[in-house]
């Protein structure tokens, strides 16, 4: 590993002017990017240690919840408030990772985590995300776990986190603190698809730090279900996962949130599935409908064909487990 100098910050403030500095990345957890720097996939000049600032706190707003970014995967996903309010996150942090590595992921950092793509990690192959306009190695390569929406020949990898799923689902807003102010932007448009700049995740500033996320009230909590299916049942990324929330009245759909994991370079949320699900019986019917609808656009490459049926039964099966049918 490349030796790099280490800056601890006693403030925010501190902390914003370290990073303006080129080379120079934030730590946190360090669960994702020690592994990157270990691999020479990234070699940073320095690391601004962020663990200490006071980013760890769950509380109440009026308007819904607020989460630090620094406060741990695990003390999130156990954390009262967010049990009763909004279960869907709890289990879609239960279903990340391990128990060791949820005690020491944070919320910022597990929106910052990087794709878990074979060739991004492998640095004798080529990946245009880790070095810009080398080629895509996983688009004629082994793509199992590959995007089926919103990629290109740039860029077909996904982004890994089960957290972000549902905070997408959920109309999260992450807070973002730079050297003008704070600015804050929806949650669903934090992470970015490939386009013309794979080696870019997010919207986030090079001298900006995520400082929280915050999640508006809402009546999902008593029909929301976060299903995940992968390889193995724990320590293993989503082939797809789904976020579902409803709010159900009579047998009728009130409200509907649906997100995808596993299945693009950012949490996929589900609209048009969404909206054809308002006024509709909540019935195993209207959901294999709601889940044809979201595969509109799907595109398969040579080894992850099999996404186009698991992606819709997923759905469905989220859906119903949400809704209490099962
Ligand atoms: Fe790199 Fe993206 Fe291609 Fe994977 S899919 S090799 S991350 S460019």
């Amino acid at each position: 590993m490349k030796q790099f100098q280490y800056t601890r910050p006693a403030t925010q403030q501190a902390a914003l002017e370290a990073i303006t500095k080129p080379g120079t990345k934030f730590i946190a957890g360090g669960t994702n990017l020690v592994d990157l720097m270990k691999r020479g996939v990234t070699a940073p000049d320095k690391l601004v240690d962020i663990n200490h600032l006071p980013l760890k706190s769950i509380s109440q707003t009026p308007n819904g919840l607020r989460i630090g970014a620094l406060a741990l995967n695990s003390a999130v996903a156990e954390n009262e408030l967010v049990l009763q309010h909004f279960p869907l996150l709890s289990m879609a942090l239960q279903a990340g990772a391990s128990p060791q590595l949820r005690n020491m992921a944070t919320v910022g950092g597990n929106m910052m985590q990087r794709t878990r793509c074979t060739y991004f990690y492998d640095t004798t192959m080529t990946c245009n995300k880790r070095a810009p306009d080398t080629g895509c190695g996983a688009l004629e390569g082994v793509n199992r776990m590959h995007a089926i929406f919103g990629a290109n020949p740039q860029c077909i990898a996904v982004n890994p986190s089960d957290m972000c799923v549902s905070l997408a689902a959920l109309d999260a807003v992450v807070i973002i603190a730079g050297k003008k102010g704070e600015r804050r932007i929806p949650f669903t448009e934090f992470h970015r698809l490939p386009g013309e700049h794979p080696e870019m995740d997010n919207h986030l500033g090079k001298d900006e730090l995520i400082t929280g996320v915050e999640i508006p009230e809402n009546s999902f909590a008593k029909n929301s279900y976060y299903l995940k299916v992968r390889d193995r049942q724990s320590y293993a990324f989503a082939l797809v996962s789904v976020a579902a929330g409803l709010v159900i009245s009579d047998g009728i759909i009130k409200q509907a949130r649906l997100a995808m994991g596993g299945v693009a370079h950012k949490p996929w949320r589900l609209f048009d599935a969404e909206k054809s699900l308002i006024g509709k019986p909540a019935s195993e019917e209207s959901f294999k409908q709601a889940a044809q609808i979201a595969m509109q656009g799907a595109k398969a490459y040579q080894y992850n064909s099999f996404k186009l049926k698991l992606a819709p039964a997923t759905i469905t099966e989220a859906l119903k487990h949400a809704a209490g049918l099962v």
